[in-house]
């Protein structure tokens, strides 16, 4: 993105920013002690290029867990390890119908995940990242992966750890619900495996990123994979683009379709505040950090931020023809 260009656009960013300031409606996340009791107004907006260019301005460096914007991530890792071909016989890649924990729209007939955006089907492709190593080194890749993205370590978010552990009876039925039709990959003689492919999924949602550097996760989906500080590949260009063709789908809950009219960008919200919104022919990303969620679960400054770039800049690949 040349200079100038870059300045405009950061511009921009700040008016809305100042312009979405007052705005307080929607509610945090209740259902655990973390996130119902974040502060409910933080605000900040994180921009970063291809090229390492970046723009902050308010809360961009305050943590969060990363919960479901973890997913499109995921899913690369599962993807650079297995292939499409093989990734795509334990989790699908349609739209699911329900809300990202529905237990009986999540699965399709044969008892696969309908795509990797919603909990089933992240608890899936989580499953088929370094499977045959033990937990806790596959819980370092994970790190390792976002490390490499990020430009630096993710933290990780204990409270919202045990928090997620102690309540994810949906996610841990979830689970089960694969496992008896055959539908995630796991020891067969181990009756705990479920359990632990639930676990697995808690560890990830906990990691705890701030909006700067989850800007640099979508800049790298938006350069073909590689990532912007470091130069280096990180994941194929076949990976980043499945990976933004499922968030192009699937990727803002039951809002998804709504948010592929108004914005038509690939998109991931996560239920602690923060979207991630990827500009391929840009070549960056866009991340907002706002806790407060609408009724989809999308955060709502998150979105609007996403509506009011776009809008500005004739940013919908399908309205600026
Ligand atoms: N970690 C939560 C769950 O699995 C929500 C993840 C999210 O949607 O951001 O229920």
């Amino acid at each position: 993105v040349p200079r100038t260009e870059f300045q405009e656009f950061s511009r921009a960013v700040e008016e809305i920013y100042a312009d979405l300031l007052p705005d307080r409606s929607g509610e945090v996340a209740q259902y655990i002690p973390t996130l119902k009791n974040a502060p409910p107004d933080r605000f900040g907006i994180a921009v970063c290029t291809a090229d390492g260019q970046t723009f902050q301005i308010g809360d961009a460096g305050a943590g969060f867990s990363i919960q479901s914007t973890s997913k499109p991530f995921s899913y690369a890792m599962a993807l650079e390890q297995f292939g499409a071909g093989e990734v795509h016989t334990w989790v699908g890649q349609e739209q699911s119908g329900g809300t990202f924990n529905d237990p009986t729209l999540s699965l399709d007939a044969a008892g696969k995940p309908q795509n990797p955006m919603i909990n089933a089907g992240a608890i899936a492709t989580l499953a088929l990242v370094e499977p045959d190593v033990e937990v806790s080194e596959r819980f370092a890749r994970v790190e390792q992966t976002w490390a490499r993205l990020m430009g630096r370590p993710p933290g990780f978010d204990h409270r919202t750890f045990l928090a997620e552990r102690d309540t994810g009876h949906g996610n841990r039925g979830l689970a089960n619900l694969m496992a008896a039709r055959d539908m995630l990959r796991m020891d067969p003689k181990d009756r705990d495996a479920p359990q632990k492919a639930a676990e697995f999924y808690f560890a990830v949602c906990s990691m705890q990123v701030d909006a700067a550097g989850l800007a640099a996760a979508g800049a790298t989906l938006a350069n073909g994979g590689v990532a912007p500080y470091s130069g280096e590949r990180v994941f194929s260009q076949e990976t980043a683009g499945r990976v933004l063709s499922v968030m192009g789908h699937s990727g803002m809950y039951n809002d998804s379709g709504k948010f592929s009219d108004q914005v038509g960008l690939p998109a991931k919200s996560g239920v602690s505040g923060n979207v991630m919104m990827v500009l391929p022919d840009k070549r960056m990303a866009v991340v907002t950090f706002s806790p407060r969620l609408d009724e989809a679960g999308n955060s709502v400054r998150g979105v609007e931020v996403c509506r009011q770039l776009v809008e500005k800049f004739g940013l919908h690949p399908y309205k600026s023809l």
